[in-house]
């Protein structure tokens, strides 16, 4: 039996309805035929009020085992770090964060406002917030880069927004059944198994991608969307296109260009109108190419992928 609480900062609940829409494992799976306990969720947990401090105090006095705590949304510190923008059971949330951190064998932060502080730590961050153990790619976030649990374990980092259902849940049934050992973190603490391919890994659309064929106007059926509409694919981390959404789909294959909501520097524009789909470039070259590749060998592929493009690869076709 390992014992779950899961907590809410700055957050929208989107990790939370990701997470309740998972499918491989549910999260009624998780509890009837994985031993997780949910001591308290913001969504399931039956308690209100004092039940609920009673609960979280249980957690720090021993009385009750915290094997895994969960933190969605951002740690909110403002004003002036006393954390009180965002009160929880009679205290700043972010002092339960410190304190339940310490207490647990795990801590996980799900999404990317737990993980690196999202859309909300955006300058001017006038909630003063911030990730679990980063702030966006910097080491260190609210607890600190030498931050590690009873268990001796960084926070495992689920980043996405909101995280793949199945990432989360998958995670916490490898933890909860005594193979935390097995998941091998990168530099920013998330799971390898996750997040060391890329976007583009399984998208429909990398002939065209091959080919330089773009896709120029959303509806568009055939075509990449990283020339013209800004798609993040080869720079982004995720399995988006090897463990799709609801099992069928991803963004890349409904047509809507990545967004890069795994990476730390998640919002990657400054939002101004017109610069989120769109691809920056100067004299015509991208400003980032593809991870791994350098401005010369970009050219040289694209060039050779271009006039080497077959007749079909410009047709309308479905690419799903
Ligand atoms: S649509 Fe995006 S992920 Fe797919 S091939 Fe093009 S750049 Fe890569
Ligand atoms: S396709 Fe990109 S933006 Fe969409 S969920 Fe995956 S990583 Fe995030």
């Amino acid at each position: 039996m390992a014992n779950v609480l899961w907590l809410q900062g700055g957050a929208c609940s989107g990790n939370t309805m990701s997470f309740l829409n998972a499918e491989e494992p549910s999260a009624c799976d998780l509890v009837t035929d994985f031993g997780i306990n949910i001591l308290w969720h913001p969504s399931l947990g039956m308690e209100l009020g004092v039940g609920v401090k009673n609960i979280l105090e249980d957690c720090l006095s021993g009385k009750i085992s915290l094997d895994i705590f969960v933190f969605e949304g951002s740690v909110i510190q403002a004003p002036n770090g006393t954390g009180n923008w965002n009160r929880f059971a009679g205290r700043p949330m972010k002092d339960w964060v410190t304190e339940l951190s310490n207490a647990a064998q795990f801590v996980v932060a799900v999404g990317d406002c737990a993980t690196w502080g999202g859309i909300p730590a955006v300058p001017p961050n006038p909630s003063d917030s911030t990730g679990m153990q980063f702030h966006k790619r910097a080491a260190g976030g609210f607890l600190g880069s030498n931050f590690v649990s009873k268990s001796g374990l960084p926070v495992i980092n689920i980043p996405g927004c909101p995280a793949h259902p199945d990432w989360i849940s998958q995670i916490l049934v490898a933890v909860a059944t005594g193979r935390a050992g097995d998941l091998t973190l990168d530099e920013l603490n998330r799971p390898k198994t996750f997040f060391t391919s890329f976007t583009q890994t399984g998208c429909t659309r990398n002939m065209h991608f091959a080919y330089k064929v773009s896709t120029t106007q959303f509806g568009q059926r055939n075509g990449c969307l990283f020339y013209d509409l800004g798609c993040r694919g080869p720079f982004t981390r995720s399995p988006c296109n090897r463990i799709l959404w609801n099992r069928q789909s991803s963004k890349t294959r409904a047509g809507m260009p990545c967004i890069g909501c795994t990476e730390p520097e998640f919002p990657h524009h400054d939002l101004k109108p017109g610069t989120v789909f769109a691809t920056p470039t100067t004299l015509g070259l991208p400003n980032e190419v593809p991870v791994g590749m350098n401005k010369r060998s970009y050219l040289t592929v694209v060039a050779a992928g271009k006039s080497a493009a077959p007749k079909w690869s410009k047709e309308d076709m479905f690419v799903v």
